[in-house]
């Protein structure tokens, strides 16, 4: 874990937000758990996140949503039909009609 305040205010303090704490008997400190990632910085309060996952997260979102060409909506002058169009130049896939972007 590698834990830095969104801020990069230089605090060297964090507090989990979603912890569970183990106690024994008598109410003492035993150990502790990260139920699920969340952290604030002491010092400044701005969030804080865990460096070392960060990399991982961005490249599951980029896998997962991969690139797709910006599309363009345009009526088929021919026959109406609405058609996506992608790049400069495509085929009415309903008539066959040229479309210019
Ligand atoms: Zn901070
Ligand atoms: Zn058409």
């Amino acid at each position: 874990m590698q834990l830095v305040c969104s801020r990069r205010c230089g605090g060297r303090l964090f507090r989990a937000l979603f912890a569970e704490v183990e106690l024994d008997s008598g109410g003492e400190y035993q150990g502790h758990r990260i139920a699920q990632p969340g952290y604030i910085c002491l010092s400044c309060g701005a969030p804080a996140f865990d460096l070392s996952l960060v990399p991982a997260e961005m490249q599951a979102e980029a896998e997962a949503e991969p690139a797709t060409p910006a599309t363009v909506d345009i009526l088929c002058p021919v026959c109406e039909t609405l058609v996506s169009v992608s790049g400069e130049e495509m085929e009415c896939p309903n008539c066959g009609a040229p479309l210019e972007v």
